[in-house]
């Protein structure tokens, strides 16, 4: 962590008045990052194509496209600075507010992380170990990198693949072709823009978080330990054993290079593969994290808050934690709400959407001194609020 002890008094430009913060994207990223901010005094307000999204709970939202130039400068009229909840919203639109506005991260970080491409070619660049990649646009793309990956393998879209969909396992040559064939069948004339990668048979997934303001300093997050279920985000812990300060450091050096390489402001997310003590990078976030929604309570300043902090050019909080924390996404349903009250140090997060199956609907964090203490109520709440 780079912090230093003490800033002058007038650090931000923002210190005389209530900033008005823009948010691509009102779901439940959103709606938590209004929720951090409104005790700092800031205001927001959101753009989203959907109605009654998560966050225009809380604060005026405008309905309207991301690509509509009207309605963009509607949405950026009188704002202080620009961000945004997630990486699929279009290039286009960051590049638009960016001519009028502060828009943190920047184009370049959000174009870089919406291709898988890109993404890990800028990885490999950094010498940050990645999976075996490679891009596919034809058959005979899928060929060649096959031969060098060998099966397992793992084919994904390189745009707006997110928790699992858009990405086929490849356990045999009979697979591809199947999956060649949906593909062809699917893409009609469109180009076809592919990445395959190598499979990582990994012993456990883990998330680091940092936070970068726009003077360059720099907060980490204990590398969070994380379980998917069928390619969704199920259980993330943080602080629990396991972690070394070795790993920890190594994590933090990739994740810093990136941070400089991008000039980057703003919480960033990498999600790593743990192999052994090898970790290899499987992608970055450009924005706060499913991972990271324990620091809520887990910490002495969430993600959100320090995401807010970062693009505001405030002091970053360093992230102390509360003992140890688990966060368990609640999919599909609403929980038994009083049963989750009643389960000591559980928190619960709803996030004000309409249960569907799978669908993130809400998270709840429990607490504990240590992680043997943590299984109880992690108990209790997995019974409490199963996936469905
Ligand atoms: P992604 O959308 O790339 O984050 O992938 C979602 C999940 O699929 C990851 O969290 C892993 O559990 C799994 N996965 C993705 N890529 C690979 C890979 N190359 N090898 C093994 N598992 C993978």
């Amino acid at each position: 962590m780079t912090l230093s002890p003490l800033q002058p008094a007038s650090f931000s430009k923002y210190d005389s008045h209530q900033p008005l913060i823009g948010i691509l994207g009102a779901g439940q990223l959103g709606r938590m990052l209004a929720l951090a901010g409104i005790p700092l005094g800031l205001r927001f307000r959101f753009l989203d194509p959907e109605a009654n999204s998560p966050a225009a709970q809380l604060a005026p939202c405008i309905t309207g496209s991301y690509e509509d130039e009207k309605t963009l400068e509607a949405f950026a009229d009188g704002l202080d600075a620009v961000t945004y909840e997630f990486e699929n919203v279009p290039a286009k639109a960051v590049e638009t507010l960016s001519r009028r506005l502060p828009v943190y991260p920047s184009q370049l970080a959000l174009e870089t992380s919406q291709d898988r491409l890109k993404e890990k070619t800028l990885f490999q660049k950094l010498d940050i170990e990645t999976p075996f990649f490679a891009p596919v646009s034809n058959r005979s793309n899928l060929n060649a990198a096959l031969e060098i990956s060998g099966f397992p393998a793992v084919l994904k879209t390189r745009r707006f693949g997110y928790d699992g969909k858009g990405q086929w396992l490849l356990r045999n040559s009979q697979d591809a072709d199947f999956c060649w064939e949906q593909i062809e069948k699917t893409s009609q004339s469109r180009e076809i823009s592919l990445i395959l990668e190598g499979f990582i048979p990994f012993d456990s997934e883990v998330s680091l978080i940092a936070a970068r303001n726009l003077r360059g300093q720099t907060v980490f997050y204990p590398l969070f330990q994380n379980r998917h279920e069928g390619g969704v985000l199920r259980l993330s812990k943080l602080g629990a054993p396991g972690v070394s300060k070795e790993l920890q450091n190594r994590a933090e050096t990739a994740t810093r290079s990136i941070l400089d390489a991008l000039n980057y402001t703003g919480v960033l997310a990498l999600e790593f593969f743990l192999v052994g003590d090898r970790l290899i990078a499987n992608e970055m976030a450009p924005r706060v994290h499913n991972s990271g929604h324990g620091t809520i309570e887990g910490a002495s300043a969430s993600q959100f808050e320090n995401h807010l902090r970062a693009i505001l050019d405030y002091p970053l909080a360093a992230p102390n934690l509360n003992g140890v924390s688990a966060m368990w996404n609640v999919l599909g349903e609403t929980p038994d709400i009083a049963g989750v009250l009643a389960t000591p140090s559980a928190h619960l997060h709803l996030y004000g959407k309409t249960p569907r199956p799978g669908r993130k609907i809400g998270h709840i964090t429990v607490l504990a001194e240590t992680e043997e203490a943590l299984a109880e109520p992690l108990a209790v709440i997995r019974k409490l609020a199963p996936q469905t």
